[in-house]
């Protein structure tokens, strides 16, 4: 037996639960057929937290996440919480954990998958082979700068980052970008913005340290442009908190489908790895959801926290073998299903295609 890592597991609400017993499912057989161990630990947070403890994010979530290797989490959320106060909703909780861990980079891939060209709103000519990895920092810029204030007259934000802000977001898209196909377009604002201007500059010094990646720049306005217009163009996007928050939305959409796109936040400790959609309750109980989102989750956890870099590959190989022969959640069978499968046993198909790849 090879190495053995430590995962954090968050189930949360809705329809968490069943996605992540999928990606467990998944994990389980990558790591025997890889010959490394994965244990697990679950935490309590969110809407599952509150019902057990009356706190959405109990004492031992946040302490217990910092003795694991990484942390998969499914969602949470749900209308039995909706009516609680600010503090003690389900998503105080997720934002509360997202802030003790210190993930300042939020990596979101927008992956357009062949068989699912037609999902998109955009021609497949256009959107087909998309593979893109937006990298947004999170936890600075005009979301969290000071000073800040409003009145019924005037109100202002103000965007900051400062040059160790902007160069470890740097770096973790250039170490991205030599995972991938070595290309990073960093997008700021930099002919109206004193704030892009430092961005930029740190951004080309950071780049002196990766020679074989390719660095372009680009104004946000055009990124948006060119994301619609011709998105193969990209590798990599690194960009600040509020351009990052409008592109990646915009981004995921090219694939068309919420429920196959995996995110992850990663900082100086433990990441965080979840699906980008909600807990979905309107089809949580049924098995009918989708939890290739949380498979690709668990697959960027393998590859970013632990470096498992071949059983990763196995795993997105899988998620593409189970697209093309044609199996489908329910949620995608109005695009080239020839069967349609529950969220179970589309775990158990994807472990399967690991199993013998
Ligand atoms: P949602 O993403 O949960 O659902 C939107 C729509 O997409 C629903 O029709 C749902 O059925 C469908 N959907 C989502 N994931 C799917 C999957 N894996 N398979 C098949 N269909 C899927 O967003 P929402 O409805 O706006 O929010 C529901 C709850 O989730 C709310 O309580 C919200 O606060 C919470 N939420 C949590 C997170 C998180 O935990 N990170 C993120 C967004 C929303």
């Amino acid at each position: 037996m090879g190495k053995s890592y430590k995962i954090g597991i968050i189930k949360g609400d809705g329809i968490g639960p069943e996605i992540i017993d999928e990606a467990i499912k998944v994990l389980d057989a990558t790591a025997s057929h890889f010959g490394f161990e994965l244990q697990y630990e679950e935490f309590l947070l969110g809407g599952a937290a509150i019902d057990e403890t009356g706190s959405p994010i109990p004492q031992e979530t946040l302490i217990g996440v910092n003795r694991v290797d990484a942390v998969l989490f499914g969602a949470i959320g749900g209308p039995k919480w909706d009516n609680l106060e600010r503090h003690l909703r389900p998503e105080t909780g997720l934002l509360k954990l997202r802030k003790e861990m210190g993930t300042f980079a939020n990596l979101r891939p927008a992956i357009v998958y062949d068989e699912l060209v037609n999902a998109s709103t955009l021609k497949p000519s256009v959107v087909e082979g998309v593979d893109i990895m937006v990298v947004r920092e999170l936890t600075g810029g005009i979301y969290f700068g000071e000073p800040r204030e409003y009145t019924p007259q005037k109100a202002y934000n103000t965007m900051v980052y400062t040059k160790e802000e902007i160069a470890r977001i740097a770096k973790v898209a250039f170490d991205i970008a030599m995972k991938r196909n070595k290309r990073v377009c960093s997008v700021d604002k930099a002919n109206v913005l004193e704030v892009s201007q430092l961005w930029r500059e740190v951004v080309e010094e950071v780049a002196q340290e990766y020679p074989e990646v390719e660095l372009s720049h680009m104004y946000v306005d055009n990124a948006a442009m060119q994301l619609i217009r011709q998105p193969k163009q990209f590798d990599v996007i690194v960009t600040g908190n509020i351009f990052g928050d409008i592109l990646s939305d915009a981004a995921s959409m090219l694939s068309g489908s919420i429920g196959l796109l995996p995110s992850a936040s990663v900082g100086s400790k433990v990441g965080l790895y979840e699906p980008i959609h909600g807990s979905a309750p309107d089809i949580a109980g049924q098995g009918i959801a989708n939890p290739i989102a949380t498979i690709a989750s668990a697959a960027m956890m393998l590859r970013y926290a632990l470096n498992e870099i071949e059983a990763a590959d196995a795993i997105e190989s899988a998620i593409k073998k189970v697209l093309a022969d044609g199996y489908r959640t329910g949620d995608l069978s109005a695009y080239d299903a020839k069967e349609i499968v529950s969220c179970s046993e589309m775990g158990s198909i994807i472990a399967n295609y690991v199993a013998k790849s």
